[in-house]
């Protein structure tokens, strides 16, 4: 007998003939004798339908009001999944992220867990009650409701599964695990049996959807044991571990890319100590997240660097740029978008020389100029034009011998989150 934390994303529980499918799988772990805590995502587009319906009435509605309204979309799957397992024959029991004691930080929109309190789980669990919970949801100390963060509900899961020391955290989702890059993209794309937390922590951060970075780096940090697996195959899965094996001959475990950056450079900065940290300094207090930053070298006492922040920033990071100006004189500020950051990943890498002369030497045979690099220990990536995404990753997937021959890809659509 195990126990076992599943948690099924929108998609997976977006019908109610989806649902029922989900209902029968938990049924299935019921009966063969385990202990079951489920999480839950609201259905199908309903989150994105409950901003919508907000910003016809307020362009800038109140934050707690929002996470009052976007709470429900959870609690409609929890209440339903209930009972279509009851339906089956099961006891199930269905709680509130409050109910289930999750208590976060007093943040709304984007608040982390602070603490859990599993004992209305446990009391279920001992009645032989399969435990549903809303995903993406808690409360503070205070009582007041708040939310995770968009795709918060894995990490709900994990904190979970971490929480009441699960046996294994499954994350049911509509692709049948993590791929070495996106399917959509490369067709021979090939599905890892394994990937470490440090590797899918990358990714995830680099943009691949499967898998929330929070909850990753939370499943790192407990050492939960993750396996992401479709929901509508028996197929396996993916296994997220500390150690992961790395197939015979390969440095490069995935390859992701991420659209959302935007580039900025600033020339002919006066080379004076400290201008660094004023123009970074005044960007992090304005909130915005400077992803790669490049100085180039100094020419008679003026120095020129780059970096790149997130799209959505573009406009705020050009006003404060332009704010500093007087602080920080320049002689002119450009920005690029239409821009792609593609990346490998593998944790190979670290011990294996020549990895980035392969990347760069398969960028240049497409005839492609790379923009700005940056590296991790097991990652490298790259800026270039978004018109070559889709060569550049394709080119990568076979340059590092990751194709696979067959089309092992079966997914629904794709799960929002
Ligand atoms: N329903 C929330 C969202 O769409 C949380 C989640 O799905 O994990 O972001
Ligand atoms: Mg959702």
């Amino acid at each position: 007998m195990s126990l076992i934390v599943m948690k099924f994303g929108g998609s997976s529980v977006g019908t109610p003939e989806r649902m029922q499918r989900v209902a029968r799988r938990i049924a299935d772990y019921k009966e063969a004798g385990h202990k079951v805590v489920v999480v839950v995502s609201a259905m199908g587009d309903t989150t994105d339908d409950l901003i919508d319906q907000s910003k016809l009435l307020n362009a800038n509605p109140p934050a707690r009001e929002m996470d009052m309204l976007l709470t429900v979309g959870e609690q409609i799957s929890i209440a339903l999944l209930s009972m279509a397992i009851d339906a089956i024959g099961h006891k199930a029991m269905s709680f509130t992220g409050w109910q289930a004691g999750i208590q976060t930080e007093a943040v709304h929109a984007k608040a982390r867990i602070s603490d859990i309190k599993p004992d209305r789980i446990f009391a279920a669990l001992d009645n032989g009650c399969t435990v549903i919970v809303a995903g993406f949801q808690g409360a503070t100390a205070e009582g007041e409701i708040t939310t995770l963060g968009r795709g918060g509900s894995d990490t709900t899961a994990v904190a979970l599964a971490a929480a009441i020391n699960a046996d294994v955290c499954e994350i049911y989702t509509d692709v049948d695990g993590v791929y070495s890059t996106d399917p959509r993209v490369v067709k021979c794309a090939r599905k890892l049996e394994e990937i470490s937390y440090d590797e899918m922590l990358e990714l995830a951060n680099l943009g691949a959807a499967v898998l929330h970075p929070r909850a990753v780096e939370y499943a790192k940090n407990y050492n939960v044991r993750l396996v992401v697996r479709s929901s509508f195959t028996q197929n396996e899965g993916t296994s997220v571990k500390e150690e992961a094996v790395m197939e015979q001959g390969m440095v490069v475990r995935g390859i992701a890319y991420d659209k959302n950056v935007a580039r900025f450079s600033i020339l002919g900065v006066e080379d004076i100590p400290g201008v660094l940290a004023q123009v970074f300094g005044a960007l992090a207090s304005n909130g915005i997240d400077v992803d790669i930053i490049v100085q180039s070298g100094t020419q008679d006492g003026k120095a020129d660097f780059a970096f790149t922040v997130s799209l959505s920033d573009k406009d705020k990071a050009i006003a404060v740029v332009e704010r500093i100006r007087s602080e920080v004189p320049y002689r002119e500020v450009t920005s690029e978008v239409n821009l792609v950051k593609v990346s490998i990943v593998g944790a190979g890498m670290v011990s294996n020389p020549g990895v980035a002369a392969k990347m760069f030497a398969a960028i240049y045979e497409l005839g492609i100029s790379i923009k700005l690099v940056t590296t991790s220990e097991i990652r490298l990536s790259v800026v270039i034009s978004a018109d070559h995404c889709q060569e550049v990753v394709r080119a990568l997937h076979t340059a590092y011998g990751l194709d696979t021959a067959e089309q092992a890809f079966v997914g629904g659509p794709q799960d929002r989150r």
